[in-house]
């Protein structure tokens, strides 16, 4: 069998090393010149970065045997350590009773508990937007406190334009009651993914599992070709089955199966005699934008979080990153620290299309302003990455157009559309993996997985355990 793969991040090289693993013959097209898509690392200063924080967690055998087979002993565990930036105060997350209790003010701590009783007294029956989801679940103060503002800078829209499958995917089986136990006791045995403690971090970046998994490729008769963006992929003349890719330069291939991780919205428009109802569900779909501003401090130790969220309104950056905490040999025994900051946008907004440099001072003024790096420390370097397409926006409704979709791409054979923006599904990098892998197993007939019902929740209809150091020793 010969399969094309478009794209060469997790959901698309996983996919190709399982079937390059059972001797078929891949071919994977990647439109940049970079490996591992939004979860690639890359050398920055004389040091080692990835496109933001990547913890790596999965309770699915299959994806850590995948990152096992890959990186074998070459990771950390790493403990996480990671606060909130809120009212000028920072707040460690998961919450501990007592920072909460000394950065909240006691009358603040009442009306939480006050608005809590009264919504489990009348709570919303069929919460339907973010609002109503985390306020049924939390209560309104906590709601205003410490959901709305980071969640509306991140998305862009308003918390009740929110879909609330979004929160339902990403706050799962988490309650106010859940949160104040763990903030007593600790989470653990990681029960909750959104209050994991701990995370495996190759050594070297996390892009590293995907470089690791393209030599594997390659030592193993495929073929992973860069700088070959896909333009569209091609139907056979019944448009039922796909039979193949046309790249942008022209070049036409054919294969039995086509996997896509390109953007659902772009394959879509790039398919023939694609009906109307799809072509308006499509439309309606869209995504959101980063702008990732790396800035290079001439201090060695400036915080001990891996990542800090800042939900401040007074900011237009919503989170940040700092790579020396990750792993030691990111850093490569430099004596500056390189932090990432994180700006969200649409793809028509100012900042999206405006001059770099008015980003890069807006960066450098917000870092001081955060109180993050003292008066003293020095910025010696900018760098600016923008990640398009990065959020799939589950704008309430999203659903149906997406349903509307599916139920098409279902009547094409051979056709996989697969990972974050590839099934426009909020995948991290274990999500997209496991799409990957469950892909590869249809095409070689040993299942038949509706992989569109894959999402953020499969871990937990599943029994796995999770990573455990000493699974590599043995
Ligand atoms: C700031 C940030 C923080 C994140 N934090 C985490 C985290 O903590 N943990 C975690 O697990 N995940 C995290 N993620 C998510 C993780 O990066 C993604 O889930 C993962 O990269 C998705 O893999 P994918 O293969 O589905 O898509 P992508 O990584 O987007 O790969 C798709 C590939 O397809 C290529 N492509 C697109 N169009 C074409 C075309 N027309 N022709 C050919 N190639 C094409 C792209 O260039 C890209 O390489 C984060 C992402 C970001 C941006």
């Amino acid at each position: 069998m010969k399969i094309i793969i478009i794209g060469a991040g997790p959901a698309g090289l996983s996919c190709a090393f399982h079937l390059a693993k059972h001797g078929h013959n891949v071919e994977v097209y990647e439109a940049s010149n970079l490996i591992g898509g939004m979860a690639r690392s890359f050398d920055l200063w004389n040091q080692r970065v990835d496109l933001g924080p990547h913890r790596f967690f999965s309770k699915q055998k299959e994806v850590n045997d995948f990152f096992i087979e890959l990186i074998k002993d070459d990771y950390t565990l790493v403990k996480r350590q990671t606060r909130i930036f809120y009212n000028n105060r920072y707040f460690d997350y998961p919450l501990k009773l007592g920072n909460v209790l000394k950065n909240l003010p006691f009358v603040t701590v009442i009306g939480i508990l006050w608005h809590y009783f009264l919504q489990r007294l009348k709570p919303i029956k069929e919460p339907k937007n973010f609002e109503e989801w985390v306020t049924n679940r939390f209560g309104k103060k906590l709601f205003e406190l410490f959901f709305k503002n980071y969640t509306e800078k991140l998305w862009g829209i308003k918390c009740s334009q929110i879909d609330a499958d979004w929160a339902a995917q990403r706050i799962k089986n988490l309650s106010l009651f859940e949160a104040v136990k763990t903030a007593i006791v600790g989470n653990r045995g990681n029960k909750h993914k959104t209050l994991i403690d701990e995370f495996a971090y190759p050594n070297h970046g996390t892009g590293t599992i995907y470089e690791r998994a393209v030599d594997y490729i390659h030592a193993n008769g495929g073929n992973v070709f860069l700088n070959k963006p896909i333009k569209r992929v091609l139907l056979d003349e019944n448009n039922t089955t796909a039979k193949g890719i046309e790249l942008i330069d022209g070049t036409i291939c054919y294969a039995d199966s086509v996997v896509s991780t390109m953007p659902l919205t772009l394959l879509v428009k790039g398919l023939q005699a694609v009906p109307d109802a799809v072509s308006d569900a499509i439309s309606k779909l869209y995504f959101r934008n980063t702008i990732l501003v790396y800035l290079e401090i001439n201090q060695e130790f400036l915080f001990t979080d891996n990542w800090l969220y800042i939900h401040s309104p007074n900011v237009k950056h919503g989170r940040v990153t700092n790579f020396r905490n990750w792993s030691p040999h990111l850093n490569k025994d430099q004596k500056s620290t390189i932090l990432c900051m994180e700006f969200w946008c649409f793809e028509n907004d100012e900042i999206w299309n405006g001059d770099e440099n008015n980003i890069s001072k807006t960066a450098q003024e917000e870092i001081y302003k955060i109180n993050l790096i003292p008066p003293s420390a020095q910025i010696l370097n900018t760098k600016i990455i923008k990640i398009p397409k990065c959020y799939p926006v589950y704008e309430t409704g999203y659903q149906s157009n997406l349903n509307e979709i599916v139920t098409y791409l279902k009547t094409i054979k051979s056709l996989y559309p697969i990972g974050r923006y590839g099934a426009f599904k909020y995948n991290n990098q274990d999500h997209s993996i496991l799409m990957g892998i469950l892909a590869a197993n249809n095409i070689m007939g040993k299942t038949e997985t509706d992989l569109w019902l894959i999402n953020t929740d499969t871990e937990y209809h599943e029994k796995g355990k999770s990573m455990n150091k000493n699974d590599t020793l043995r």
